[in-house]
Order: C-alpha cells, then structure tokens, then sequence
C-alpha cells in the first residue's frame, strides 16, 4: 500500500467545484465535488449496461470504450468476453503479486 499524498488547498477558488479538484485543489468543497461527479459519471455508465442472455451478464453496449482493457470492465462494469478475460487475467496477476 501506497501512503496516500494530501492534496493541498489551493487560495483560489472558485471551491466546490470538479475544476478546481482537478486543478489539485483538496478542500472539503472539491473533494466533494468529485466524488459527487464520480458516482454521477457511474451512474451514467451503468445505464449503458445491458444486459446479455446468452454471456448471462452484463456487457456495455455503447462503443466509445475498448473491450478487453482495466477500465472496460473496472469504470464501465463491462463483463464482456474480453473484459472478463482481461478481468481474471488481473486478477490472476494481483494474486500472484501478493503471494511471492
Ligand atoms: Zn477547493
Ligand atoms: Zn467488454
């Protein structure tokens, strides 16, 4: 495990707002802020799911993601053929890691 940096607070604002998080701003407003815009940016991912009968899972139909990479299947929820495969390959992989 990584010890995790504190972001500094940045003296200008405007606060409480995604920009300035990503401008590396780290106040409570902004922290916020990105997490609310986080789980808004899920919430709409998972509207894209659908779900597949013949995988019996959930695949992620749109195409303006790379199926069989992390973020397929970690942001966007793909279980898609190749996600799942990338999926239990890093898995596979984490284990690995961990035991040796
Ligand atoms: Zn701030
Ligand atoms: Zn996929």
């Amino acid at each position: 495990m990584t010890s995790r940096k504190r972001r500094p607070v940045l003296d200008k604002g405007p606060h409480g707002i995604v920009s300035t998080y990503n401008r590396g701003c780290g106040c409570g407003e902004c922290t916020a802020a990105n997490t609310e815009y986080n789980a808004r940016r899920r919430e709409r991912n998972r509207q894209k799911l659908v779900w597949d009968d013949t995988l019996n899972r959930e695949v992620y139909k749109a195409t303006d993601i790379t199926h069989g990479t992390a973020s397929a299947y970690r942001i966007y929820g793909c279980r898609c053929a190749l996600c799942e495969k990338r999926r239990i390959a890093d898995n596979e992989a984490n284990r690995v890691k961990k035991w040796t």
